[in-house]
């Protein structure tokens, strides 16, 4: 594992621009359950039901009820591995992450150019006003959180909707844009904690490889379909560090 480690920091070192692709193995490191995981959220609320922006508009009230129980499990605080990923991208040395993760904790811990391909936890949006409302002004309202706009001197009143992507809706084109720009002339990706499984995000190493960059994959189990040049398995929280170790060696 150490070899692998000083190659990840080696290839690291000499990246003209490295990236990251994160997804939920590194946030459950952070106490947030896998939610495809057999005993997940998805296993007891039906996406179908629970998690398309249809379902929403039929009935706000109840898909609350999961956003509700979703909100808790989101309650979580960086990781080592999250802090090590702010700390390469302060010193330059990371472009940016794209992040399949809602839950917002790669800017907890201090990263930047964070590009979230599912949509954010941190804010709410007002389907009919348009008003935006940060995560903490939401948890102190009764749920489910209504509008409190004025809007032609009446309070707007509509329930309002997590800025995440639910199933039915489409990666926000801003995101897909700046993920173009960010994969543009990166000659490596650093893959944290996710099986590459679900696309379009899937598809961001495999473009990273086509033009010519390396991948390190860094996942309790390997992706099975990912050309990874070197594998790392085990925590990233744990894995992450001993690479930005290594590689403060290298460039100081
Ligand atoms: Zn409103």
């Amino acid at each position: 594992m150490d070899e692998k480690i000083e190659q990840a920091a080696r290839w690291l070192a000499s990246a003209d621009k490295a990236i990251v692709l994160s997804g939920a193995g590194i946030s459950t490191e952070s106490g947030i359950p896998d939610f495809r995981s057999a005993d997940g959220i998805w296993s007891r609320y039906d996406p179908a039901e629970y998690a398309t922006l249809g379902a929403f508009l039929r009935d706000p009230a109840k898909v609350w009820l999961m956003l509700a129980e979703l909100d808790e499990l989101l309650r979580a605080q960086p990781n080592p591995g999250h802090t090590a990923l702010a700390e390469l991208e302060q010193a330059g040395a990371v472009a940016g992450i794209v992040t399949q993760n809602v839950d917002g904790l790669h800017q907890a811990a201090g990263s930047r150019n964070v590009v979230e391909f599912h949509g954010s936890s941190r804010t709410y949006s007002c389907l009919t006003c348009g008003a935006v409302y940060p995560r903490d002004d939401v948890r102190a309202m009764i749920k489910p959180p209504r509008c409190t706009r004025e809007v032609e001197s009446r309070t707007c009143d509509t329930i309002l909707k997590p800025d995440v992507v639910f199933f039915d809706e489409m990666i926000p084109p801003q995101a897909l844009t700046r993920t173009e720009r960010l994969v543009d002339g990166a000659d490596l990706i650093l893959v944290v904690g996710t099986s590459c499984e679900v696309y379009p995000a899937a598809g961001i190493p495999w473009q990273v490889r086509q033009q010519g960059g390396r991948i390190v994959e860094i996942n309790l189990e390997p992706a099975r379909e990912l050309p990874s040049d070197v594998v790392l398995a085990g925590k990233s929280a744990t894995l992450l560090p001993a690479i930005v170790e290594k590689w403060k060696h290298l460039v100081n």
